[in-house]
């Protein structure tokens, strides 16, 4: 055995999933909930250690693709209820979730406003004084009208991971931390095992939910996935006193995302549509630099004057990882049995986790999944056929 690592303890299992994030352990938790078996978890360091644990986990719908607001419905849906479908309390804070329209992207919000509505998605649109009222500190220079959605919120990213995680133990679900999986096996083109630091693990389903270094993973079966990394980082900063209620707010026109983070905190981070910031997953600064700081304090303060006089509380930095359409790579690969894709959320992993890994345990059952994942099939890039959004490339929507 290695030392410093964990042993594997079952050397056969019905599947095994690669990544402890909230990809790896929805797939894992909604595969053993259903009865699939012993469904062993590997994660190299700690579950929601990376991408998962530093996200902003805001949990809204304003999607303008088909599938991802379906998806992102049904995430709302599963928070609210998460005791019951998400394996405990994970901390979800309905606090209502505000996007800011400006001119430039008037017709964009009309499009939202109307997708969100066919998906029976209950949004209203506020005429500015309203924005005001619902948030009085924020100063609304440029904003047209506002977006309100309210059921949507956030969630604690790590608590939710590890309760998925939890919950399904008694249905089979094996959480090895601190053991990293080291290639797969096949025979003739399936999968028959998974080999990890400690030994090797016989299994005829493997999911990729390997995260950032999901490419690394696939490079071990020849499969070349085009992937992106950026460094993404969020701030805090200390709420004043008498400073006055927040929902989640999100400005496309100025590009930066904010939420009340607790009682007494703000966090925000850059808002799409994003640039890249180019990163290496192994060599990422964790830490917020300064000419990132200045990058999200101008359009933070343009938005809320009164933290330009708060205190400054640090922040983090983490890793997105982006396909080439900057949506998830889900589903089995042709010609490959027993090899599920799960990665590549970019920046609206967290909610779509839960939902996608619901639906993914159903196509590795055999059954259809109510909600169609072959728009996230990986070949959908050769097919000519990747997903488009309202606001133009490199963005989220
Ligand atoms: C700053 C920031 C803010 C964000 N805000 C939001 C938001 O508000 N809402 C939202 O929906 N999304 C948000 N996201 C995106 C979301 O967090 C990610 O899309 C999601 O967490 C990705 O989950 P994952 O499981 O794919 O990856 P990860 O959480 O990175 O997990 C992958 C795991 O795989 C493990 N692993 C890799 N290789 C191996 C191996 N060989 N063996 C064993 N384990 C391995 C890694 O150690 C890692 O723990 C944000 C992301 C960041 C960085």
């Amino acid at each position: 055995m290695t030392a410093g690592t964990k042993p594997v303890g079952t050397k056969t299992a019905d599947a095994v999933v690669i990544g402890g994030g909230i990809m790896g352990a929805s797939a894992a938790h909604f595969l053993a909930r259903r009865g699939f078996g012993r469904v062993v978890l590997l994660e190299k360091g700690r579950l929601a250690g990376v991408s998962t644990g530093h996200s902003a986990a805001i949990v809204r719908t304003y999607y303008s693709n088909s599938i991802t607001l379906e998806l992102a419905k049904r995430a709302l849906h599963m928070f609210e209820n998460d005791r019951d479908l998400l394996g405990g309390d994970c901390g979800f804070r309905p606090i209502g979730f505000l996007l800011l329209i400006g001119e430039r992207l008037r017709a964009a919000g009309e499009h939202i406003l109307e997708s969100e509505r066919r998906h029976g998605l209950h949004v209203e649109r506020l005429a500015v004084e309203n924005v005001a009222e619902l948030a009085p500190p924020l100063s609304l220079d440029g904003v047209s009208y506002g977006i309100l959605e309210p059921r949507s919120g956030y969630a604690d990213p790590t608590r939710t991971t590890e309760n998925l995680v939890a919950a399904a133990r008694p249905w089979g679900l094996e959480p090895r931390a601190g053991v990293a999986a080291t290639g797969i096996r096949l025979h003739g083109n399936q999968a028959v095992a998974v080999e990890t630091e400690d030994g090797t693990i016989s299994t005829n389903v493997v999911v990729n939910a390997a995260g950032p270094w999901a490419g690394q993973v696939g490079a071990w079966l020849g499969l070349r996935y085009s992937l992106r990394w950026s460094r993404e980082s969020d701030l805090l900063v200390e709420k004043p006193a008498d400073f006055g209620e927040l929902p989640v707010v999100s400005d496309p026109g100025l590009r930066v995302y904010l939420r009340p983070c607790g009682e007494d905190r703000i966090i925000a981070g850059l808002g799409a549509p994003k640039d890249i910031e180019p990163v290496d997953p192994d060599d990422c600064d964790p830490g917020l630099d300064p000419e990132m700081r200045e990058r999200i304090e101008r359009p933070l303060f343009e938005r809320l004057p009164a933290l330009s006089r708060a205190r400054h509380l640090g922040g983090y930095a983490s890793l997105y990882t982006i396909t080439d359409d900057w949506h998830p790579i889900v589903g089995p690969e042709p010609g490959l049995e027993g090899y599920y894709a799960f990665f590549g959320g970019s920046g609206h992993g967290f909610k779509l986790g839960p939902p996608i890994g619901e639906a993914l345990a159903d196509v590795i059952c055999g059954e259809t999944p109510e909600i169609d994942l072959a728009p996230f099939r990986p070949g959908r890039f050769i097919d000519g056929e990747p997903l488009t959004s309202a606001w133009g490339e490199g963005n989220r929507g």
